[in-house]
């Protein structure tokens, strides 16, 4: 059963145990704030058990230029971040930085590639990096095994990726050892601002703080307005299939295919309307199958042992929502797609602002869901 009184014991409430929620909570812990994680529980469709694991950079921030730098700085953070980690837990959660690439199967795909980075790099205020297109001689020396229809691609040396289960477990280890209390099968119902703190109605009884984190993935849309906050949301939902183990043959991973630190090979890059966490497309994975054995002929002879759908935490215009109430002080709004690759952000540089009680006003300048009414109101 959760603690009784309103602004009682607890600096922080988290809302949500998935990546976003729990990289928040250690952040915060960190700090020195004392710390609850609420969690739905296992029943809850949740995007931290179901994703990619790439900590990507290429492609982001087409419409929102901060994004891309906001990506950067996770980016460039997530070698100390996961080095943490490790000397907190002793979990390696296999971090890798290698550089990445997108693969295009035509001279039409390849131009229109070309032309989608050109526009996301003229965008004013964009932070300068390097994304290159590369020619097919430039991907065999990186990529072996590449199969005759690659025609050329792009490659980003900021991209990486990890064992994203790992390291959700790892948070929660690190969350343990911290002294943060994590109370699953506590989904939140309800929350009050009273005489400057919060009371939340759980599933299993009130428990009170002095500060709320709303991180709790597609259902933040319903209780961010119980503290005068919005976080419209539209979620899709994506495909991954996985193979058998297979010697090690792909050192970088490629947006749509990566090989994970235990072997097996994860293709997957659908987006789907349908937000139904059990429905499986077939024709939808026969297609990224068959692009992926294009891409490296191999793939063929391997087994797939693995197959799942998985629902995108996605905002309406799919960059970040992170905000603070103007009605409620000390309430917050954070979500995202790219968990996995903002994690680093989302403990080492997000938490110290919540823990101080106001986000940075570049952060909310750019990030902040008062751009939908104003996209609403033009
Ligand atoms: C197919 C797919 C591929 C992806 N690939 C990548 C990738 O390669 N790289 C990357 O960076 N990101 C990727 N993502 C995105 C990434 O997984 C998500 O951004 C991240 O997991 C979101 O974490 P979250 O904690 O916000 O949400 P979730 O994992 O959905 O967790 C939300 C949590 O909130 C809890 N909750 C909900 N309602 C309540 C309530 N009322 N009270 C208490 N708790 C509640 C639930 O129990 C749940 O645990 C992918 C996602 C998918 C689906």
């Amino acid at each position: 059963m959760a603690a009784a009184a309103a602004g009682s014991e607890l600096d922080v409430a988290v809302i949500g145990g998935g990546l976003v929620g729990s990289s928040l909570a250690l952040g915060l812990s960190r700090t020195g704030q004392r710390v609850a994680l609420l969690d739905e529980g296992d029943a809850a469709v949740r995007a931290s058990r179901a994703n990619f694991a790439l900590v990507w950079v290429q492609s982001k921030g087409l419409g929102l230029p901060e994004y891309a730098g906001w990506t950067i700085r996770s980016s460039d953070a997530w070698g100390e971040f996961a080095a943490g980690l490790k000397a907190e837990t002793s979990l390696d959660v296999s971090f890798e930085r290698p550089g990445g690439f997108h693969l295009s199967l035509s001279e039409a795909e390849l131009e229109n590639r070309a032309r989608q980075l050109e526009r996301l790099h003229n965008q004013p205020g964009i932070a300068s990096y390097k994304t290159e297109i590369v020619d097919r001689t430039r991907l065999e020396a990186s990529l072996p095994g590449l199969g005759p229809d690659v025609v050329g691609g792009s490659y980003c040396p900021l991209d990486g990726h990890c064992n994203s289960l790992r390291l959700h477990r790892a948070l929660h280890t690190a969350l343990h050892s911290c002294g943060v209390r994590y109370l699953p099968s506590h989904r939140v119902d309800a929350i009050q601002y009273i005489g400057g703190a919060f009371r939340l109605s759980t599933a299993r009884g009130q428990l009170g703080a002095g500060k709320v984190v709303i991180a709790a993935g597609n259902a933040s849309m319903q209780l961010a307005p119980m503290v005068g906050l919005a976080a419209p949301m539209k979620p899709n939902r994506g495909q991954i299939i996985v193979t058998e183990r297979v010697q090690r043959f792909l050192k970088h991973p490629i947006v749509t295919i990566r090989q994970t630190d235990e072997g097996t090979v994860m293709i997957g890059d659908s987006q789907l309307d349908s937000t139904d966490p059990d429905a499986m497309t077939m024709p939808v994975n026969s297609l990224m199958a068959a692009r992926a054995v294009r891409m490296f002929p191999l793939l063929a002879r391997l087994n797939v042992v693995r197959t799942w759908s998985g629902v995108r935490v996605m905002t309406q215009d799919g960059f970040p929502i992170y905000d603070q109430s103007a009605t409620c002080p000390g309430a917050f709004v954070v979500c995202c797609h790219s968990g996995v690759t903002l994690a680093a952000n989302h403990a080492l540089t997000l938490a110290p602002m919540i823990a101080k009680g106001r986000l940075d006003a570049a952060l909310i300048g750019a990030f902040s869901a008062r751009r939908f009414d104003v996209r609403q109101a033009a």
